[in-house]
């Protein structure tokens, strides 16, 4: 097993070479021994989807760890993950915004955030529209949110064989951030960050353009 993790993450990592992506790996529904096993060959950055196993996770292992939730987030969980949550990125509402502005103050942080757009053509996937990204954007309380940063945009292609559909739609979430990226600049908003490809795609969305993969089956094979 250590054997196989280490060489599916060299893989990847060689294909992020001289590229601007980093890797997060995503470890949810795996137990603690292959996380330490990726710990130990130095790779600290991880992303789980559930918050509860997030924590339990967080409080089991170093405290050097790199920690990113990536599923969706309910408000009354909040608490739970921001003493130490490093980015969220499935923000899809201002009122999710403001209260992990008030648990991030709790904790004297400021907590990274990514608003989730919706690219896929299923409904069944989570995101914001277009029209209540800029609603959120343009909310005049944000720029009292002291206690987060909005650093960019995530989002999931449609599951399918079809590459140039899947390209097509990291193109859109690549040319939204750009604008967004030239047009916002304020104390809380920085975009810097765009969260697009996983196992299957994270190919095409290097290509174009992303910064943060998220990678979970292609380290540590299917679930
Ligand atoms: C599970 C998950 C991933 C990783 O998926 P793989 O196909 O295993 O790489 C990426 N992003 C989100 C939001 C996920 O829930």
């Amino acid at each position: 097993m250590k054997e196989s993790i280490k060489e599916n993450i060299n893989e990847i990592l060689s294909k992020l070479e001289n590229t601007e992506a980093k890797l997060i790996a995503v470890t949810k529904t795996h137990p603690l021994e292959k996380l330490q096993i990726l710990y130990d060959l130095g790779f600290k950055t991880f992303g789980e989807n559930r918050v509860q196993e997030l924590a339990e996770k967080q409080e089991k292992l170093p405290k050097d760890i790199e920690w990113h939730l990536i599923g969706t987030l309910q408000k009354n969980k909040v608490k739970y993950i921001a003493p130490f949550v490093s980015m969220i990125h499935s923000v899809e509402s201002f009122s999710l915004l403001k209260e992990i502005n008030k648990r991030a103050a709790q904790n004297e942080r400021i907590i990274d955030c990514l608003l989730q757009m919706h690219i896929a053509e299923e409904d069944t996937k989570f995101g914001l529209d277009e029209k209540e990204l800029y609603e959120i954007l343009e909310n005049e309380e944000l720029k009292s949110f002291e206690n987060i940063k909005l650093v960019g945009l995530m989002g999931m292609a449609t599951f399918t064989e079809n590459e140039n559909q899947v390209r097509s739609e990291f193109k859109k979430l690549k040319t939204l951030f750009d604008k967004i990226k030239s047009n916002y600049n304020t104390e809380n908003i920085d975009f810097k960050e765009l969260s697009m490809g996983m196992s299957g795609d994270y190919p095409i969305a290097i290509e174009e353009g992303t910064t943060l993969v998220r990678v979970g089956s292609a380290i540590f094979g299917s679930r």
